[in-house]
């Protein structure tokens, strides 16, 4: 097992077999287990694999599709072992029985769960507002410190539920806005030094990581404690105010401030996370009838400030058509007027419009959900025809990709009517990838 796409491929079967009528799927090296039809799938990614001091895996899964939706949430694992392969099969068989039932029992289906004498809680917590059914299991390990050790550590934390009641009592996880099951990931390493992990949907949920600080450390060795909970709402989420949105914005603004995170890169630093002005009576006159919500959010929540891209900024574009917000590269989120639907214009980039949501509230808390539940970016188009994406095509022919940090160089991105705009969320990404500084976009508004 020298190879990390056999070690994928052995830990993605071991967790298959612990899901009876599940199948194995690989794509270009990649292995997913399919649970089944209408169930959700568990994306395997191996993020090490340690054969020279000790035997040892760590893993990280995505759990997507039937129920979970399609942006999904991770949970990672880990497993020891004599041999490296006994480290897999073991990862996979203490993952797959400890929260293969948490996963089952979170998407309303116990009757699927085949592990012997399964072990989860389930228990109702209120989030801003909103119900949900919380099921939680927990896997604990110990290095350096035997099993009593771990579990007396567990017990005078609070028990079973210790890590995901603290974190949800904490304040600092948001009610996710859409009916999708959201997986909460609880990690506290107790040692020299302690290491707390939280884990919301796809990414890091730094806002809750304070959690532990009164836990004292231990001199040496590791109480490593950790719990995977899975969210399910029992009611739709209540309505949006300006108060609601202020307070995902300031959670999202204290996720990070770099290229990939909600407030650091260009279009988030552009608007603040900060939501501007309601409607004035001359705008609402201005634009004419408005279909029922556009009207609503417009008086109630904004037509300035924090939004998708760079931010709303609400202005009648004539013709039946308002602007709502520029995604970057020349793309921008439109408002047609006669029935309210909302539409993503990429014609300056793959030549395409399309309808994205039905009216400018779902639009908004599409966007919302997504960096909730850390979804890459907002706003999806072919970006390879994007100005940025030709700029570093020839950038990678004439350097080599490590280089590319101190090229020296500035990109003006223009519309066709030579109108300067800054990049979207996914091309300033990509340019970071590379190391390339968000300050080389010399056309993207700035604040
Ligand atoms: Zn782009």
């Amino acid at each position: 097992m020298r190879e990390s796409v056999t070690v994928q491929q052995v830990l993605a079967q071991v967790i298959a077999n612990h899901f009876p009528g599940s199948t194995l799927r690989e794509e270009s090296g990649e292995y997913t287990v399919d649970l089944g039809e209408g169930l959700p799938s568990i994306a395997v990614t191996i993020r090490s694999v340690d054969e020279q001091n000790l035997n040892a895996v760590m893993f990280t899964l995505v759990v997507y599709g039937g129920g979970f939706g399609m942006v999904g949430s991770t949970i990672n694992g880990s497993g020891y072992g004599e041999t490296l392969r006994e480290a897999v099969v073991m990862a996979a068989c203490n993952w797959a029985c400890a929260f293969g039932p948490v996963l089952l029992a979170g998407i309303g289906r116990p009757d699927l769960i085949s592990t012997e004498d399964p072990r989860y809680e389930q228990f109702e917590t209120t989030l801003d507002g909103r119900r949900y059914l919380v099921t939680s299991g927990h896997l604990d390990r110990g290095i350096n410190a035997d099993k009593d050790e771990v579990s007396a550590w567990r017990e005078r934390l609070g028990g079973s539920i210790a890590l995901t009641s603290a974190v949800l009592d904490g304040g600092a996880i948001p009610a996710s806005r859409s009916n999708d099951v959201i997986g909460l990931e609880t990690y506290l390493g107790i040692g020299p030094k302690n290491l707390p992990e939280v884990k919301y949907g796809l990414d890091d949920w730094t806002p809750a990581i304070n959690t532990w600080q009164q836990v004292p450390n231990r001199e040496d060795g590791y109480r490593m404690l950790r719990e995977w909970a899975t969210l399910s709402p029992l009611e739709p989420a209540p309505p949006l105010t300006r108060e609601l949105v202020q307070r995902y914005l300031d959670l999202l603004a204290a996720l990070g401030d770099d290229a990939s995170s909600p407030a650091g890169w260009l279009g988030g630093r552009y608007h603040g996370m900060r939501l501007g002005e309601v409607a004035t009576p001359e705008q609402l006159a201005e634009w004419g009838a408005l279909p029922e919500r556009a009207k609503w959010f417009f008086e109630n929540i904004a037509v300035t400030g924090a939004g998708p891209g760079y931010g709303l900024d609400v202005r009648h574009l004539g013709q039946g058509w308002l602007h709502l917000a520029e995604a970057g590269c020349g793309a921008f989120w439109v408002l047609r007027l006669q029935d309210g639907a909302v539409g993503l214009d990429s014609r300056e980039c793959d030549g395409q419009v399309q309808q994205v949501a039905p009216d400018v509230m779902t639009w908004f808390e599409k966007w919302l959900d997504q960096m909730l539940r850390g979804a890459p970016t907002y706003g999806v188009w072919d970006h390879s025809a994007d100005v940025p994406a030709h700029s570093l095509s020839k950038l990678l022919a004439e350097h080599r990709p490590e280089n590319l940090a101190d090229v020296s160089f500035k990109l003006a991105i223009r519309t066709g009517e030579g109108r300067p705009v800054g990049p979207c969320h996914a091309c300033e990404q990509r340019f970071a990838q590379f190391g390339i500084a968000s300050s080389v976009f010399s056309t993207a508004p700035r604040r």
